[in-house]
């Protein structure tokens, strides 16, 4: 790819940093890690499903090979982390398991994520929809943003067997597990001495998606906030952090800072305009404003995020409570307490 080029990155004691990127959606580059020392050989994430996305991979490893020497292939690693279950992660499992040995390592939380896919996806969609109905939206957009979900289902190939990552281990000796929830149940940083990665709990430049935790549990805004205290208290120990896209961090700390911010203002937001009963899709419209496709849905799931965060912590009440009381799946209203 012409964007970006695998990157070296070497930590304190030695061990090698590969980064492999990839295409994962089109236009979207995401990034795989190559970890590497004289013990071990671990790949981080896979890219997603796609044939572009295993292409990249296979090509990012063959300059590992050519340009720094390093003798590496798929058959030759000791395991592959899943940092999350998202497709733009777990997803090249599908076209490259086949020739992967070694086994899977992925969180407990997000292990049945890789094992049933399409149960996963199923269940959750069921979720999705009682959120989006009580969120205010119009049954045509409901099942359009419920087909778009559904979509990726047949897609992926579930894996037999996952080896379950737990918070606090150290994998292989060297590599650090956090357990980060928020952005997804079972997301992990994989802390390597003094570098830090982050997948998608802390990117650079993104505020990480967030969903309401009614749809999944534990995701949501209140536990992403607690994990981003988690992460920052290793912050004095971190030279850089590598993210699942974009580029280095170098001040994870600011980072985070920034980050916690803008949820802050959210925050604000979302209760100002409370004032006036307004439902999840009202709220989602006035402040993130018109979108198209696929960003509907993420839009809405973030102002539900933030509409919980602040419900759960007695800052908003429901308006319309003699409708909610009569109704089996009722629009929820809420105004500032
Ligand atoms: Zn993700
Ligand atoms: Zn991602």
């Amino acid at each position: 790819m012409s964007t970006s080029q695998v990157e070296r990155f070497v930590t304190t004691n030695g061990t090698h940093i590969y980064r492999l990127p990839v295409e994962v959606f089109p236009n979207f580059v995401g990034y795989a890690y190559l970890l590497v020392n004289d013990a071990c050989r671990l790949l981080v994430d896979t890219g997603s499903v796609f044939p572009q996305s295993a292409e990249d991979l296979l090509a990012a490893l063959d300059t590992v090979r050519e340009r720094f020497g390093e003798p590496v292939s798929l058959d030759t690693l000791d395991g592959v982390v899943i940092s999350h279950g998202h497709i733009d992660h777990f997803g090249g499992l599908t076209p490259l398991r086949e020739r992967i040995r070694g086994p899977i390592f992925v969180h407990e939380l997000d292990r049945r994520v890789l094992t049933n896919f399409k149960e996963r996806v199923v269940v959750v969609s069921k979720a999705l929809e009682r959120f989006l109905e009580q969120a205010g939206v119009k049954p045509a957009l409901r099942a359009k943003l419920r087909d778009m979900y559904l979509f990726a289902k047949t897609l992926v190939t579930p894996v037999e067997h996952v080896d379950v990552l737990q918070d606090g281990q150290r994998l292989f000796g060297f590599v650090e597990v956090i357990h980060t929830p928020g952005h997804c149940p079972g997301q992990v940083c994989l802390k390597v001495d003094d570098i830090l990665l982050s997948s998608d709990h802390v990117l650079p430049r993104t505020t990480p998606h967030l969903a309401p935790e009614r749809i999944t549990a534990y995701t949501g805004l209140g536990h992403y906030l607690e994990s981003l205290d988690k992460i920052v208290t290793l912050a004095g120990d971190v030279r850089l952090t590598l993210g699942g896209h974009e580029e280095p961090i170098e001040d994870l700390e600011a980072r985070v800072r920034a980050i916690r911010r803008s949820h802050e203002r959210k925050l604000e937001r979302f209760l100002e305009l409370c004032r006036e009963p307004r439902t999840v899709a009202e709220l989602s419209m006035d402040h993130y404003g018109r979108r198209e496709g696929y960003d509907i849905l993420l839009a809405i799931e973030e102002a539900g995020a933030h509409v919980e965060y602040l419900y759960e912590r007695g800052y908003l009440a429901i308006a319309n409570l003699d409708e909610v009381e009569h109704a089996s799946n009722p629009v929820l209203r809420y105004r500032r307490l």
